[in-house]
């Protein structure tokens, strides 16, 4: 009876309702501010990837994994939206940059692909960024545990250190958001990769979707257990953006780089800039991160017979 009187009481309200409906949805949206947010993906970390026959395009199993790695990639990008993102770059930051399924992703996600770029797995970071997040990272090749940890090469190098500590990709790539001003306020990958980024630069986010058991093996998570994970994470972290301080290493910053091969650090130490440290090491002291990851990518991607 209480029911009825109020439903027909509702057409001399409808007015009003929906003028007030229109103040709370646009309210809201008027006042929210822009907050965008870098999300740097590698391959190695992602929830079920442990060789390479998930890692590159002659493996059996790479085209599931671009599934994974989107998954993962994906669980980020809804949780920031979620947590108030309003832009979102999704940097394809493995192999060749080009392993995300773009089509999966919502209209208003930009995408950066392929290579080279000045500043490599977080290209897209600049001042108006709030935070970066890094999705399916891997340990470091000066740790002793990790799934496929490697620094930047598995091929060429073995050791990259800034300012005389060995650092994982994920410390390098948090010192140049550092030199913006950006924090890294969450991570996911293996435990050691979690672990190493956690240790170098204190209070970060961390999604362990698998246990390293050896370079090659790992105990994982299902996807949709790892996208669980990573959307709970995501959402924690954004939550409390303002606890999260930015990585920053001063300049000049000093890049040590050890090859595995001999070659490498003979032919490099020909520019007037770099210093041979021995057989196999080189030094480039850069005035600040952007000219340090400029240099990396340099090493690593230039080649004389380089075409078109
Ligand atoms: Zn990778």
């Amino acid at each position: 009876m209480f029911l009825n009187k109020e439903i027909e009481m509702q057409p001399r309200y409808r007015a009003l309702l929906g003028l007030l409906a229109s103040f709370v949805l646009i309210t809201p949206a008027a006042a929210q501010r822009p907050l965008k947010v870098l999300i740097s993906v590698d391959m190695e970390g992602i929830t079920g990837v442990v060789s390479s026959e998930q890692l590159a395009p002659s493996g059996f199993e790479y085209d599931r994994a671009r599934e994974w790695m989107t998954g993962d990639a994906l669980a980020a990008v809804q949780a920031a939206k979620e947590a108030g993102a309003t832009e979102i770059v999704v940097a394809d930051s493995h192999g060749n940059g080009q392993n995300l399924l773009i089509n999966r992703f919502p209209a208003d996600v930009t995408i950066i692909r392929s290579w080279p770029r000045p500043l490599m797995m977080v290209q897209g970071v600049d001042s108006t960024t709030a935070a970066v997040i890094f999705i399916g990272y891997h340990a470091s090749t000066s740790n002793v545990e990790g799934v496929r940890a490697h620094t930047m090469s598995s091929a060429s190098y073995a050791e990259v250190a800034l300012n005389g500590m060995p650092v994982p990709e994920s410390v390098f790539n948090a010192a140049i958001a550092g030199h913006f001003g950006v924090p890294v306020i969450m991570i996911s990958g293996d435990n050691a990769a979690v672990g190493e980024l956690q240790k170098a630069i204190g209070d970060v986010e961390g999604a362990i979707v698998k246990r390293a058991i050896s370079f090659h093996s790992a105990a994982t998570m299902t996807p949709e257990a790892g996208q669980a994970l990573i959307r709970q994470k995501v959402k924690a972290a954004m939550g409390r953006l303002g606890s999260f301080k930015p990585y920053i290493l001063k300049g000049p910053v000093r890049v040590d780089l050890t090859f595995k091969n001999y070659r490498p650090a003979e032919m490099m130490a020909y520019l007037p800039n770099v210093q041979r440290t021995s057989s196999h090491a080189i030094r480039f002291v850069a005035k600040d991160m952007v000219e340090a990851s400029r240099f990396l990518e340099f090493v690593g991607t230039y080649e004389a017979g380089l075409t078109p």
